[in-house]
């Protein structure tokens, strides 16, 4: 297996993720934990990959007229903390202390505004398509690091679609749950091999 890159969160910056500043964030409300992590998909336009919209979107700088899809989202100020490319490479837009605007209304085990305490994930992707295996490895690696990083989170992983069931359909339904929650296992295990030797 290819060697982890995403080991280690320092300040709430994930080492070795590309580090792009996203303006669309708040403080957390005081004395909030880190304890739940929410996995998206995006894609601009819509099941198209590349490009580089989605980045100019969190940041604020897409330019609407490029693509009629565009004008339906126009205006809209919305960040997340990871993004996961096609390619496995992973961006961050948002410091992991801050509050990202990634889940909008949204409730987990009866909790409201997932925002408050979450850490969102969007990977380059769209409900009609399969994901990559390399984003699915950066996923897991971002995510054992994560949970060692916030022991709140713990098994509390979930999708848009589970804490916004009315208004969100994503990841959707390519994104294979029990790959992710194998790899995930077998992750921590080989962390774990090699932190015994
Ligand atoms: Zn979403």
């Amino acid at each position: 297996m290819q060697h982890a890159r995403f080991t280690q969160v320092q300040d709430g910056v994930l080492v070795g993720a590309t580090q792009i500043a996203s303006p669309n964030f708040n403080a957390r409300p005081v004395d909030t934990e880190i304890q739940l992590i929410v996995i998206h998909n995006i894609s601009l336009p819509p099941s198209q990959f590349g490009g580089g919209y989605i980045q100019q979107f969190f940041q604020n700088q897409l330019d609407w007229s490029v693509h009629p899809y565009f004008q339906t989202i126009e205006g809209m100020k919305v960040s997340t903390h990871l993004l996961i490319l096609r390619t496995g490479e992973v961006i961050q837009f948002v410091n992991f202390n801050d509050r990202s605007w990634h889940a909008g209304r949204s409730s987990y085990l009866a909790q409201k505004e997932c925002n408050d305490y979450s850490i969102g994930i969007e990977l380059e992707g769209s409900d009609d398509l399969p994901f990559e295996p390399e984003q699915y490895q950066a996923l897991v690696e971002v995510v054992s690091t994560l949970q060692q990083a916030y022991p709140k989170i713990q098994q509390h992983l979930a999708g848009h679609s589970d804490i916004a069931p009315n208004r969100k359909t994503d990841p959707g339904e390519h994104f294979d749950w029990q790959l992710f929650r194998n790899l995930l296992v077998k992750q921590k295990l080989s962390k774990k091999i090699s932190s015994d030797l």
